[in-house]
């Protein structure tokens, strides 16, 4: 381990050390990390168990095509494996998504707030990134969507749910939107968190894109699956588009480690759904407690909820922090991943001195 340079150092004074999901000493410093939408649950044994399998190949370039997770993918999910795109988690494929698709003078339209990622990658290709403010909700306002499409739009972003308020686009809503779109416009279905839903009137992007060449689906393996650690994402879509993806992948940035225990993910989901079951349950025992208290949220149907603190939110997160949970703020409110037991009814409590 090198020394950590003085500056280093200095740039981290006073900046709470944290491992994620361990519970801190009394005295110590912050341990619970609902920051960052990640599983709490640790790899199951059997995937761990693959992992650390493909480590023994570690001397070796992984399997650039990601052949065995391209057929499993393909099989799970009743698609073509030309239809398939892998990549260096969602957001590496989203990048990819954006580079194959617009240029400098270009635009790129998404809901804000939402995933931080999209303004960033879309400057990255150098093209124009075009936020739509969400209702006043907090839910995507499809039609302000449509209405800021110009002829230098080339794509189009819809998290569903959303990050960070957890918010749905319904099936009635998007598939009209979806038929409103140019079809020279790229529709990107982000659903990094589409397994925590339980609203049986989402819709699934799978379904929609099979008659819509210009729909393209974004998931991850990083949330429900819990393997955020091993950067594995992919991409749903027609062949053209998900041939354009697969050219500009960055070579061997999946490695074989991530391939392979993608791949025990996929064959190990009774088990996983579970622990999706059981963070649902979670979800619902939190956003129960919080209204009892009196706080006003939208409803959440991802991993995480949202309180609209506005200006508060700072304040609030300073809160969790003392409290021992490490949330995340934003201008307009904080994002709070449901995690382990402890870590909500710590959150809870915390939100119940705040109020
Ligand atoms: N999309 C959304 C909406 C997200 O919230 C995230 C992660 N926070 C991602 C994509 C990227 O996830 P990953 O790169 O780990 O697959």
């Amino acid at each position: 381990m090198t020394e950590k340079t003085p500056k280093l150092r200095a740039a981290l004074d006073g900046v709470p050390t944290y491992k994620p999901g361990k519970p801190a000493a009394a005295d110590g410093p912050v341990a619970y990390k609902l920051s960052s939408n990640e599983n709490p649950y640790p790899p199951l044994p059997g995937v761990l168990e693959t992992a650390i399998e493909a480590a023994g190949s570690l001397n070796r370039y992984p399997d650039m095509a990601c052949t065995g997770l391209m057929l499993e993918l393909a099989e799970r999910f009743g698609v073509p494996v030309t239809h398939i795109a892998t990549g260096t988690g969602s957001v590496g494929v989203a990048q990819q998504l954006i580079q194959s698709t617009a240029g400098p003078g270009d635009e790129v339209i998404y809901a804000w707030r939402s995933f931080e990622a999209y303004p960033i990658i879309t400057q990255v290709s150098g093209a124009t990134p075009v936020p739509v403010p969400l209702t006043d909700g907090d839910v995507h306002d499809l039609d302000a969507m449509l209405a800021a499409i110009t002829d230098r739009t080339r794509l189009i972003f819809v998290c569903n749910p959303n990050n960070p308020t957890g918010t749905v686009v319904r099936r009635a809503e998007l598939e009209s939107f979806l038929d409103r779109v140019p079809a020279d416009i790229l529709v990107v279905l982000d659903e990094a968190y589409i397994e925590f839903i339980r609203d049986e009137n989402v819709p699934n992007g799978i379904d929609l894109y099979r008659d819509r060449p210009n729909v393209c689906v974004l998931r991850t393996f990083s949330k429900a699956y819990g393997l955020a650690g091993l950067r594995v994402g992919f991409a749903i879509a027609h062949e053209p588009v998900a041939a354009a993806l697969r050219k500009t992948a960055v070579p061997f940035g999946v490695t074989q480690l991530a391939q392979d225990a993608a791949v025990a993910s996929l064959r190990s989901e009774d088990a996983l759904r579970e622990r999706v079951d059981a963070l649902v349950g979670e979800r619902a025992r939190v956003v129960g407690a919080l209204t009892a208290q009196g706080w006003t949220l939208p409803e959440s149907q991802a991993n995480f909820v949202w309180l609209p603190l506005g200006e508060r939110s700072q304040d609030f997160a300073a809160a969790c922090e003392r409290a021992g949970v490490v949330v995340r703020p934003f201008p307009e409110g904080v994002r709070v991943t449901i995690g382990e037991t402890e870590a909500n009814d710590l959150f809870v409590q915390t939100a119940e001195a705040f109020r």
